[in-house]
């Protein structure tokens, strides 16, 4: 009996079960996409960072006028949120730049929570360490920040933001309690006495919400991508590549990259169906597709364009690499059998047309034009092969 071929193919890929596998995926990075939208995210962090910051700034500056008894306290406290505030602000200058640093979400994360620990803790010595243990505003910043990793849409941040903050917020209290008599000095104002059991609920309050803020994040990611694929083969739908080439196309532009498109034609395929039935055909498509995306990059998006034919975006990648990759992907396709019922595997073929930009288009419609003739150029030519533009010959016969 022939063994069965897989059934179900995800871009995320191999249905593996068992925590261990769990957590291995909990560990992947967010799709490119979802990162780009969490960049959308964290340039409006930047923003409301910068003017948190700023406000901020008018509590010192009203109470060196208010109260000129304790000015030197005032004016440390000024220092520190000036401080803060130009932090924010050279934060927001290197986010605006947009340049897909992996490390700027988890970065900006512990930025913020350290800001709050650090502004926390210096309410020791600018104002009373009662505040620091039994503080109401500034402790409730740190679920701000929290909230905010959710708009980083990547889970990994969401659940190491909050450790961080669970993480600084006992190494905070615990310093002050220890360093300070605070039985031995009343509490100033609205402040109540110390209590390690306040501390342990505020750690447990910590600890939910980053329980939480991981489920929403992980919720959001697993319902962008679906609502992005296409349902037989898993891989990204039309309408979702449709908008994404648009934006790639803007970046490459504005910051000088690369990049290149495939047009992928499944040879045969009509043949294909009327021999081996419908079922055999739609299987051997999520195979095609699966095969794809483990012959392509990380970095590279497979779509299913429509029927049988797909598109794969290859980004920083010029037309010589693109053709090479593209290439690869033909091989792979072309080596795996597909079951279908009785009869012996049969092996499907694929035809591509390769175009880069901007040299073979600097639109959208134009590169895509350029990559379909030559998909068609190579179903004319024989079929099973890859046409890209003509490459300068490395040994020409002279
Ligand atoms: P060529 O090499 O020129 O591309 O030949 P072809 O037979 O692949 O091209 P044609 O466009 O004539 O046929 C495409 C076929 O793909 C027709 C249709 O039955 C089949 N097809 C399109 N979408 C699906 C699908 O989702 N499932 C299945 N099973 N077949 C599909
Ligand atoms: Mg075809
Ligand atoms: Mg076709």
């Amino acid at each position: 009996m022939p063994s069965l071929s897989p059934d179900f193919v995800t871009r995320v890929a191999i249905a593996e079960t068992g925590l261990r596998a769990r957590w291995r995926r909990f560990w992947e990075p967010p799709e490119q996409f979802l990162l780009d939208a969490g960049q959308a995210g964290e340039l409006l962090i930047a923003r409301i960072r910068v003017l948190v910051t700023s406000v901020l700034l008018v509590i010192p500056v009203a109470n060196i006028f208010l109260a000129p008894a304790e000015r030197a306290q005032h004016l440390t406290g000024l220092l520190i949120t000036l401080a803060a505030f130009v932090l924010a602000l050279l934060v927001y200058a290197m986010v605006a730049r947009d340049r897909r640093q992996r490390w700027l979400p988890l970065a900006t994360s512990f930025f913020d929570v350290t800001l709050i620990s650090l502004a926390n803790l210096s309410f020791a010595f600018v104002s009373d360490p009662h505040v620091v243990v039994n503080s109401k505003v500034t402790f409730d910043t740190y679920f701000i920040a929290l909230g905010g990793t959710a708009l980083r849409f990547d889970r990994r941040v969401a659940l190491v933001t909050g450790l961080m903050a669970i993480v600084q917020f006992i190494a905070v209290i615990g310093w002050v309690a220890l360093a300070f008599p605070l039985d031995r000095i009343p509490p100033a104002g609205a402040y109540g006495v110390f209590s390690w059991a306040d501390q342990v609920s505020r750690v447990v309050l910590l600890a939910a919400a980053t329980v939480l803020n991981v489920y929403i994040v992980r919720g959001i990611q697993k319902q962008r991508e679906l609502s992005n694929a296409d349902p037989l083969t898993g891989v990204f739908n039309r309408r979702f590549f449709d908008d994404y080439i648009l934006s790639e196309i803007a970046r490459a532009a504005r910051f000088q990259g690369r990049m290149a498109v495939a047009m992928i034609d499944v040879d045969w395929f009509k043949q294909f169906n009327d021999r081996y039935g419908h079922a055999a055909g739609d299987r051997a498509l999520k195979n095609v597709a699966r095969a794809m995306q483990l012959a392509v990059r990380r970095s590279d998006l497979v779509a299913r364009y429509g029927g049988e034919e797909f598109v794969v975006l290859l980004r920083e990648t010029d037309a010589a690499q693109a053709l090479e990759r593209v290439e690869q992907i033909r091989r792979a396709i072309q080596e795996e059998p597909h079951e279908v019922g009785d009869a012996h595997p049969v092996n499907i073929t694929v035809s591509a047309g390769v175009a880069a930009w901007p040299e073979d288009g600097n639109t959208v419609g134009d590169l895509m034009a350029t990559a379909d003739r030559r998909l068609f150029q190579a179903k004319d030519a024989g079929r099973n092969q890859v046409v890209g533009p003509e490459m300068p010959m490395a040994h020409a016969a002279l």
